[in-house]
């Protein structure tokens, strides 16, 4: 059952052939002590403490001390204490200390059923009150983040309308002294060109167009004035041995071929419009050197109109101002729609 120390067996070995020696050849006691097997084994006794229990050490020793031949090697204190135990109270001290520890493991058993009871209630109390914990419950970071960081919302930004085209339309002798071309009847040119250029005014603002209805000599007619269609209105003179209308745009323009566009927009749909002939053969520095056509931005396209004579051509200059403003209105408009207007 145990195992026996060598380094105790040398030396029993040795002392019991001492002992031998002296008292003989046929000694059945063993020869080594207690104390002597003690001090011998004591470096054995750090191995053999693991290995041997404390009952064992007990009956070990009561089997050495009746037969003195076999000893086990195990710590002196070991060895010292178990001896007293068995010794002194060879029967209670190991139930003893025993019984208290199992009382003290029973306790400790009955103390975690106890621990997990009570852990079983709380979450059993928790699960029934859900809505409490939840208000209890830091609110969500969701929720949070909008309070504290408002996100800002979207400011509409305006977005700036697009005016509409600016047309400049001048009544030709209008808020001046000169009234231009007076008829032996009384028929004024600044009278005809007034009313269609207020007409023609309508019919483009009707349209969405801004207009500007100007004076002969308006304040508003400078370099810097650039609308993008400038039309000067003006009638010729009670002639009668010349009959139709005529366009025309500054001899020196900045923008020839605009002014050119719009010279042909303004005059076919007026030829539609008046009905009237165009009559090319009279136009005169009176209109491509007009001094309005040199006031406005060079970059404006600007054109100025003869609508008629006003003695050939008087029924329709008195009558069909309706019709010539039309004629006008439709021009100008097409041009600023970008027809070629061939
Ligand atoms: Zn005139």
């Amino acid at each position: 059952m145990l195992e026996c120390c060598d380094e105790w067996e040398r030396g029993s070995a040795r002392a019991g052939e001492r002992e031998r020696g002296r008292q003989g050849e046929n000694s059945p006691t063993h020869p080594l002590s207690l104390s002597q097997y003690i001090t011998d084994c004591h470096s054995e006794a750090r191995f053999l403490r693991r290995r041997i229990s404390q009952f064992a050490i007990s009956e070990m020793l009561r089997f050495a001390q009746h037969d003195k031949i076999v000893i086990y090697c195990v710590s002196p204190s070991f060895v010292r204490s178990a001896l007293r135990n068995s010794t002194t109270n060879p029967t209670n001290s190991t139930p003893i200390r025993r019984a208290w520890l199992d009382r003290l493991a029973r306790v400790a058993l009955v103390a975690g059923v106890v621990a997990l009871f009570l852990a079983f209630v709380s979450l059993l109390a928790l699960w029934q009150r859900p809505a409490q914990v939840v208000a209890l419950a830091p609110a969500p970071l969701q929720t949070i983040i909008p309070t504290l960081i408002p996100i800002p919302t979207a400011t509409p930004v305006p977005t700036p309308t697009p005016l509409p085209p600016l047309v400049a339309l001048v009544a030709g002798h209008s808020g001046g002294e000169d009234p231009g071309a007076i008829c032996p009847d009384g028929l004024r040119e600044v009278e005809i060109t007034t009313e269609v250029a207020q007409r023609a005014r309508q019919m483009l603002e009707l349209r969405g167009y801004r207009v500007d209805l100007l004076a002969e000599f308006d304040p508003r007619l400078k370099r810097d004035y650039s609308p993008r269609a400038f039309l000067a209105i003006h009638a010729d003179s009670c002639v009668y041995y010349a009959s139709g209308f005529k366009v025309a745009r500054a001899a020196n323009s900045a923008s020839p071929q605009e002014d050119d566009r719009l010279v042909r927009c303004v005059t076919s749909s007026y030829a539609v419009a008046s009905q009237l002939a165009f009559h090319e053969g009279s136009i005169t520095t009176d209109m491509t050197l007009y001094h309005n056509l040199m006031k406005i931005h060079p970059q404006s396209p600007g054109a100025i109109i003869e609508l008629g004579f006003m003695g050939s051509d008087r029924a329709t200059l008195v009558n069909k101002r309706e019709q010539l403003a039309l004629g006008i209105a439709n021009g100008i408009e097409r041009f600023l729609q970008g027809s070629a207007c061939q």
